[in-house]
């Protein structure tokens, strides 16, 4: 069975035959990533325009390439080094429950989640940013940092919100 790892998060999740996930790494410059990455795949990859201007801290992307019925689907993520250990490891954590979103494998991280912690929402009602955030949350608790570590990590209104929804605020 082929699967793919998302380190962060800790899990292993199995995934389609026409489906690649590839973990790039540290880069400069998400946009330039990016950039790279379209012209690879010779497509937009769904990326927002935005998120181009943004500089954001990681990115998620989905490519596809061949032709159908072998067209497969290609997830990347990649993101600049944090400021301190938690940082990084909070937005590979997002950036890998992005990917996990985009294969289509939600409900593997779901049980994962569920199995440690409480969460107050269903995993797919949530927004996709709100989702990565409780991804990003998850990892940092899993690995034994506590919510107030958290807290100093990130931004505190997008985190206060992933923290209530595992019960934990
Ligand atoms: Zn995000």
């Amino acid at each position: 069975m082929k699967t793919a790892k998302f380190e962060i998060l800790g899990l292993e999740i199995p995934i389609g035959k026409f489906q690649e996930y590839h973990d790039d790494g540290l880069v400069l410059y998400i946009p330039f990533k990016a950039e790279e990455l379209s012209e690879t795949y010779a497509s937009k990859g769904g990326i927002p325009p935005c998120l181009y201007a943004l500089n954001p801290s990681g990115l998620a992307v989905s490519h596809e390439s061949g032709i159908w019925p072998f067209k497969t689907q290609h997830v990347h993520i990649f993101y600049k080094k944090g400021v301190c250990e938690p940082e990084e490891f909070y937005v590979r954590a997002h950036e890998e429950t992005h990917a996990i979103s985009m294969l289509g494998k939600l409900g593997f991280l779901e049980r994962a989640i569920k199995h440690k912690l409480k969460l107050k929402k269903r995993f797919r009602s949530l927004g996709e940013e709100l989702r990565a955030n409780v991804g990003g949350a998850y990892a940092l608790l899993s690995r034994g940092f506590s919510v107030d570590q958290i807290r100093e990590t990130r931004p505190a209104d997008s985190t206060d919100i992933a923290l209530q929804i595992l019960g934990l605020q």
